[in-house]
């Protein structure tokens, strides 16, 4: 069966041509005991985050540890929605539909329940556990619950607002009755922002990066009370910079900075200081545990009631894998980046 890894360490901005598909031989039994379950892959999640795996690492990048890294010819982990096939797990059984964290590849073997857990099949289309009720959707979760804790009537600012994590970051603040304000790099994701998914303004950071901050002043001409960074570097020094005091600035995460070692945010601390500015850096997967089940059950009813609205981005075939990643450092994507590998 086929799977997806990198020629080599990637450098830079990723291309197609980093990328090759390969086969191997996946057994379609498991061997008692083993404890092991055999998944066809059905959607499968490309993630920014993924690049810190395979990309040439400075030595400066010390906090990514040398395990999470992947080798040319590994496979890579990625997180989506499988069929189970076989099953020596005592917990699923052939058919079940699971989610968790799988591979770029047509089938996965996976160790058992910490990495699977079962998903109700029938109200949901099953792309929805890889997108707005998965990861992603709990990602925005746990950064405005339990990072941004906004008020009703604050002001928020999120950038890859039209983005996977961004887009639902943006509607669980206006459903909370904040003020939102998103950015992403064209007009058509900016009438998205200002239309369908109701935020109050939007703006195209390509058109304003000659000074972001002129244009933050312009959004928000009473400051900002909580910035929601997907990207980093100069958006967020820009966004500090209009803070207003008792700011918080939730890093959920720096794309902009991935793939370009040179990229840094340089903050003014000094206003960090004098504003007494929070700013927080946080991992969605610390949260999962206490908070995954309020967050399914909370969405779930928003998506019910047809209060919050799923985007989803999803291309074909698993050979589709590469140019799907890529994608998204070239803002491709609209909503949840997925690949359907296989028809359920
Ligand atoms: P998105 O669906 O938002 O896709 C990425 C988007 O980022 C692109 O569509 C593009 O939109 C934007 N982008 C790409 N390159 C740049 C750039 N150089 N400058 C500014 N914007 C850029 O991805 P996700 O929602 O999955 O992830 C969003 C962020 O959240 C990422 O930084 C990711 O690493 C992080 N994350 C963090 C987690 C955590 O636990 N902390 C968990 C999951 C995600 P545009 O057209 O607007 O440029």
């Amino acid at each position: 069966s086929k799977f997806v890894t990198i020629k080599a360490h990637i450098v830079g901005q990723p291309s197609e041509s980093d990328f090759e598909v390969r086969e191997h031989l996946v057994p379609l039994s498991v061997s008692p005991g083993s404890n092991d379950v055999v998944v066809k892959n059905l959607y499968l999640s490309v993630d920014p985050y993924q690049i810190n795996r395979v990309k040439e690492h400075s030595a400066s990048q010390s906090a990514i540890s040398f395990a999470f890294r992947l080798a040319p010819g590994d496979r890579i982990d990625a997180y989506g929605v499988g069929r189970v096939v076989a099953s020596a797990n005592p917990g699923f059984e052939k058919d079940d539909v699971v989610v968790g964290l799988l591979h770029w590849s047509e089938y996965s073997v996976v160790g058992g329940e910490s990495m699977l857990s079962k998903v109700d099949s029938k109200e949901f289309p099953l792309s929805y556990h890889a997108s707005v009720l998965g990861l992603s959707g709990f990602t925005a979760y746990a950064g405005f619950h339990c990072v941004c804790k906004p008020k009703k009537g604050e002001k928020v600012f999120v950038s890859a607002a039209s983005g996977s994590v961004g887009s639902v970051f943006g509607q669980y603040a206006k459903l909370h009755g904040c003020y939102v304000v998103g950015c992403a790099g064209s007009q058509k994701k900016v009438d998205l922002l200002k239309g369908k998914l109701g935020f109050d303004d939007a703006f195209n950071y390509k058109t304003e990066s000659s000074d972001l901050k002129s244009a933050l002043k312009r959004y928000f001409p009473e400051g900002i009370d909580v910035y929601f960074d997907n990207v980093g570097a100069e958006m967020l020094e820009a966004a500090v910079a209009n803070m207003n005091t008792n700011g918080r600035v939730a890093v959920c995460g720096v794309i902009s900075e991935y793939t370009n070692a040179q990229k840094r945010a340089a903050p003014d601390f000094l206003d960090i200081i004098y504003k007494r500015i929070t700013l927080q850096g946080f991992l969605a997967g610390d949260y999962l545990q206490q908070y995954f089940p309020e967050f399914f059950s909370v969405t779930s009813d928003l998506l019910r009631n047809g209060k919050i609205c799923a985007l989803e981005d999803v291309s074909p075939g698993l050979e589709s894998v590469p140019s799907a990643f890529c994608g998204l450092f070239r803002g491709d994507n609209v909503g949840k980046k997925l690949v359907r590998v296989a028809h359920e």
